[in-house]
């Protein structure tokens, strides 16, 4: 049976399309610049691509373009064969500690947590209607990136401020990537052989999170209220003490809301370096012996150990740290330098393992602490919910 995952941002739509139970991928594809003139569709078939530059002003379009192409590519013959579709939604809340069913009242809970998710939840909820309309008698499916994260007890969510804030606005953390360390740190665990394992799954893409599972559960992460908290991404600060935002605005004579975009938007490895977010520059830039990238890449791995090092004091213990997403998965200097920064915990680099690429052990066999590289599969996890919402 066929069941398309999905990812709907404010301007792109990804989605996949898997055979299951068998988890091969029969097609990917994304539709990027939604609400412009020149927007581009791509279908990846068989290894190839097949791109069209198209004018779609809204997901409604995209979707429609999208089913149109899955049948005018040959990819499927009819839209029968699509069994389920499953969404990727960013904020759940306290409400979702599963995924959903999607029906009105599920659609009308999403839509009264946009103001935790203001930038995200919109958009998700324009790709649920859209594929809901375009597909009326396929059941969706809604897959909530807090969901892993429901699991953390009062003494990790809880901020310490004012309780009213929380009772009365969810002022808490809530946590984001729950699909991705929940996949990263269950193929731990199986590699592991040991379901009680305790693990540190290192989230490392433009956006990046930590999180500590114990068991299989969620004991803390690293993003908060919003992705914005942890540690300092490819354009995100992560934790800052907030008076910053007083100090600049008043310097700069900003708003609140256009520093905190400053904070979202040209920090982290943009921020410090001056010249990219991507941490191919990053990297190249501190071979290079430019300062700024090296404080870049320095300060990130300096948070990264932080984390670790609280997570494994938090646990009592540690088995197994992991490294996924784009970063994780590909720049050696950063796991290099993460796992030199823990060294204390007992975690011996294999140097040699650590420069290939894909899932491996990246620890000496020795090491008391192990470490993997795991490439995570979120869009699977998401197919994954979706049978086993309708087999129940
Ligand atoms: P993601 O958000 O998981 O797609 O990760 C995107 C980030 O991964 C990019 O911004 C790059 O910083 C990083 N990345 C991707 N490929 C590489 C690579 N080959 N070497 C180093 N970093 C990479």
């Amino acid at each position: 049976m066929k069941i398309l995952a999905v990812n709907a941002g404010s301007s792109s739509l990804k989605f996949q399309l898997f055979e299951m139970p068998s988890e091969e991928v029969v097609t990917s594809g994304i539709v990027e610049r939604i609400g412009y003139d020149n927007a581009i569709i791509t279908f990846k078939v068989n290894g190839e691509k097949i791109k069209e530059d198209k004018q779609i002003l809204n997901h409604k379009t995209a979707v429609e373009l999208v089913i149109h192409g899955l049948i005018s590519n040959k990819i499927i013959e009819s839209l029968d064969e699509i069994k389920g579709v499953g969404h990727r939604v960013v904020q759940g809340g306290e409400y979702f500690k599963n995924s959903a069913v999607i029906d009105e009242d599920v659609i009308a809970h999403i839509r009264g947590l946009i103001d935790l998710a203001p930038l995200h939840n919109p958009a998700n909820i324009t790709g649920i209607e859209a594929f809901r309309n375009a597909l009326p008698n396929v059941p969706q499916i809604a897959v909530f990136d807090t969901t892993f994260h429901q699991t953390m007890t009062e003494d990790a969510y809880l901020y310490a401020v004012p309780y009213e804030w929380y009772e009365k606005y969810g002022v808490r953390k809530y946590g984001f990537h729950g699909t991705s360390h929940q996949y990263v740190s269950e193929r731990a665990a199986e590699i592991l052989g040991n379901k009680k394992a305790k693990v540190i799954v290192c989230h490392l893409g433009n956006g990046a999170s930590i999180c500590a599972v114990d068991g299989g559960k969620s004991v803390d992460t690293s993003m908060g209220l919003t992705p914005l908290e942890g540690i300092p991404m490819g354009t995100r600060s992560g934790n800052v003490d907030p008076a910053v935002l007083m100090l600049v605005s008043s310097k700069e004579d900003k708003t609140y809301g256009e520093v905190l975009d400053e904070l979202n938007k040209k920090s982290g490895y943009l921020g410090l370096s001056g010249f990219s977010n991507d941490s191919r520059d990053i990297i190249d830039g501190m071979n290079e012996g430019n300062h700024r990238a090296y404080l870049a890449h320095q300060v990130q791995v300096k948070r990264i150990a932080d984390y670790i090092g609280s997570y494994y004091v938090y646990m009592g213990g540690l088995d197994a740290i992991c490294f996924t997403a784009g970063i994780g998965e590909n720049a050696p200097e950063v796991r290099r330098d993460v796992i030199k920064a823990v060294k204390v915990l007992g975690i011996e680099l294999d140097a040699a393992e650590n420069q290939k690429r894909g899932e491996r052990m990246i620890s000496t066999k020795d090491s008391k602490v192990k470490a993997y590289i795991i490439p995570t599969n979120e869009e699977v996890m998401i197919a994954r919910e979706v049978i086993r919402l309708e087999s129940k």
